[in-house]
């Protein structure tokens, strides 16, 4: 019997309603919820994200702008523009469109947002906080694979999770919230010896490596639920995810598709750690966050 479809479009278009009431309830009191997007350079896929970002949040009532830097533009400039924004009432998140060219440290850029406005979850304070289970603004795209999850009604608690890929952005939150929702965690790297022996074993899989099609259907345990995190062009203009989902979902009991997964949950969490960041400056909690950075 071919999966269950996990439409994260269908999921993120009803968070989003939610949010949308939150940030119209803030408005009310006084505070727009405001989003800075930073993009440097002419990546075009990360135009097209940062597009996509910005009408997101038009549609949910939040405050946006995009700050634009020419792929020659200097570290420093753009470390003193993030400066202005870390000061700038009107925005509560900032953040910075990955990857960056190669003459920028993505570290040292992210280091420099305010912790109460990296909403990607990114600086290192944030990501402490989620190691220890203390997450305010959890990095979007795993959260959004959390929330498919418990909408879908998948039981996370005692199921083995195996998570295909370490990046900083997905594969390594992903485990950490797998973890903390009591999940028995593998990870798995390009240096994983018998990758198809971890990934058959697991009820949920979750594959973010950035390599088309990769994960085929021998390669899956019966009935296990599969999210493809990945986004990849292929020679035909069209998009295709990490996972091989002709024939992988008549083996799954669940997957998600690409388009029309995880994409949209990422910019629906995106929205929501923004309006969080707002209702924390509203709620007075600054003072609960550890706002030094270098
Ligand atoms: P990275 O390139 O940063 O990381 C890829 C990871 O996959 C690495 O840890 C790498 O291992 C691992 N890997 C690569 N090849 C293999 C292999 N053959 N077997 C096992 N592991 C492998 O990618 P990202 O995490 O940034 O992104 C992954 C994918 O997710 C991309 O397609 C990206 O476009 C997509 N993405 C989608 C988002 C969404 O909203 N849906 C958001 C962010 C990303 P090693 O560390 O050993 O090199």
């Amino acid at each position: 019997m071919s999966a269950v479809i996990i439409d994260g479009n269908a999921i993120a278009s009803a968070l989003r309603a939610e949010w949308k009431v939150r940030a119209e309830s803030l408005k009310e009191q006084g505070i727009q919820p405001g989003l800075a997007v930073v993009i440097v350079g002419d990546n075009q896929a990360s135009s097209i994200y940062v597009r996509n970002k910005a009408r997101a949040c038009r549609e949910t009532g939040i405050y946006s702008e995009v700050h634009e830097f020419p792929e020659s533009a200097s570290e420093n400039e753009v470390l003193h523009h993030i400066h202005e924004l870390n000061e700038n009432p009107k925005i509560h998140g900032i953040l910075v469109q990955l990857p960056l060219p190669r003459h920028f440290e993505d570290k040292k850029l992210i280091s420099y947002i305010a912790v109460e406005k990296d909403v990607d979850g990114f600086h290192f304070n944030n990501i402490g906080a989620l190691v220890t289970g203390n997450a305010v603004f959890p990095p979007c795209t795993p959260y959004g694979v959390m929330k498919m999850l418990e909408k879908s009604g998948i039981q996370v608690e005692g199921q083995h999770a195996v998570v295909v890929g370490r990046s900083n952005i997905v594969g390594k939150p992903m485990a950490l919230m797998l973890l903390e929702k009591n999940a028995t965690v593998t990870i798995c790297t390009s240096k994983t010896r018998d990758l198809a022996g971890h990934t058959g074993r697991a009820d949920i899989l979750v594959v973010a490596t950035g390599k088309p099609k990769m994960i085929t259907a021998d390669m899956v345990k019966p009935n296990a639920t599969v999210i493809d995190v990945g986004i990849n062009r292929m020679p035909n203009g069209k998009l295709a995810g990490d996972v091989d989902f002709d024939s992988v979902k008549e083996k799954a009991g669940y997957i998600t598709p690409v388009p029309g997964g995880v994409g949209p949950m990422t910019i629906a969490m995106l929205l929501r750690n923004t309006i969080e960041a707002a209702s924390r400056v509203q709620a007075g909690a600054l003072s609960r966050i550890n706002t030094v950075n270098k």
